[in-house]
């Protein structure tokens, strides 16, 4: 079985040096409240920060940022914009990705009591294919008029992508894999990427493992979500069905995602979002960055710290139900921010605390 993201071994008296790209939009200011919140726990992580400007049109910032991560093994990140419409600019995020070999992205979806959805209980996984794909941003014109783009599906990518979710299923005590595809039309690209899963799914006997086409999926997950365990699906799909089910559990603000390879981790706001709109408004819901943060102190294996955090982020949700717009509360980013510190300092006991 092939290893998943080795832990970068500590240096310097016990911390972790992991690089900080804030990005664009809401970025630098939930950045700055992930700051706040290690200071006042005392978390041991110090950041090398690297901005990576998107109106530049050459690429320098983007092989530093990568340099750093090779060098640290984590990065903490927010959303950058690709300004330029030029067809030769590509997107920043999908390069960072592509070429730190990240294949994995997942989203834990889990429903917060304290707000407020339609749907009550939802506790799903997402596992996206993160590299290839519709993303492989192999775009050409043939012909005058005629644009043709090309989905690459490959056997190596879609192993790992599969053997990571039934892997995923199997340590969390997950029940079910569903794979989620289009290969009734997409009869080659989704037709392998759908075997592979299934052949994958043979070596896992206890887990159960089902199909789903892309649009029945997307009217099962509105109408009846609670069928749904781990998904497995390939790039868009994923980014599609990830909004749709932050969408279910109150917006775009809440949750985190991870991107896994063999070698690098990076943590970020599950559905990517810039949020340039309400920029530096103190409107932005900071939960979706520190929940990130929580998810990268607990893969560097600062469970105590990680636990300290979430515990008070659970209360700040769920019994004190401080939120911001975008969630259905009338706080100010700031306001969930310091309830989520007070919350740390009156004492919310993590599990084996030390
Ligand atoms: P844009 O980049 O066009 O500002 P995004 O695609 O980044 O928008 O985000 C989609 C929607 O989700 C926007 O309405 C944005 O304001 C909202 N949104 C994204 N992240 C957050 C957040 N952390 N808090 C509140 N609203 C958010
Ligand atoms: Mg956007």
């Amino acid at each position: 079985v092939r290893k998943q993201a080795i832990i970068p071994v500590a240096h310097y008296g016990g911390r972790h040096l992991v690089t900080m790209l804030p990005g664009g939009g809401i970025g630098p200011e939930c950045m700055g409240h992930v700051r706040d919140i290690f200071k006042y726990v005392g978390a041991p992580i110090d950041f090398e920060r690297v901005d990576i400007d998107p109106t530049k049109d050459n690429d320098d910032d983007v092989q530093y940022a990568i340099t750093t991560i090779k060098r640290n093994g984590v990065a903490i990140k927010g959303n950058i914009e690709t300004k330029s419409e030029a067809s030769y600019v590509t997107s920043r995020n999908v390069a960072l990705r592509n070429e730190l070999d990240m294949y994995a992205y997942v989203i834990n979806c889990k429903s917060y009591p304290g707000v407020s959805t339609r749907h009550k209980d939802i506790d799903l996984v997402i596992v996206r294919q993160n590299t290839e794909g519709e993303y492989a941003m192999l775009e050409h014109e043939s012909v005058y008029g005629v644009i043709e783009s090309m989905k690459v599906v490959t056997a190596t990518n879609s192993e790992r992508v599969a053997r990571f979710a039934f892997e995923y299923a199997k340590k969390n005590g997950r029940k079910k894999v569903t794979t989620v595809h289009k290969a009734n039309i997409m009869k080659l690209s989704d037709g392998l990427f759908l075997e592979t899963a299934k052949r994958i799914a043979k070596e896992y006997p206890e887990l159960e493992h089902n199909d789903m086409i892309i649009d029945n999926c997307c009217m099962q997950l509105v109408a009846k979500p609670h069928q749904f365990d781990v998904m497995l699906m390939t790039n868009l799909y994923g980014s599609i069905v990830s909004n749709v089910v932050c969408g279910l559990l109150g917006g775009a603000g809440i949750f985190s995602g991870r991107n896994y390879g063999q070698h690098y981790a990076v943590f970020e706001p599950g559905t990517r979002n810039t949020g340039t709109a309400i920029a530096g408004k103190n409107l932005a819901n900071p939960l979706a960055m520190i929940n990130a943060s929580v998810d990268m102190l607990e893969h560097l294996g600062h469970h105590y710290h990680a636990d300290l955090i979430r515990r008070a982020v659970e209360k700040t949700i769920n019994v004190d139900k401080v939120l911001t717009p975008d969630c259905g509360g009338t706080a100010s980013s700031s306001e969930v921010v310091n309830s989520i510190i007070h919350n740390i300092g009156s004492g919310v006991q993590p599990f084996g605390s030390i």
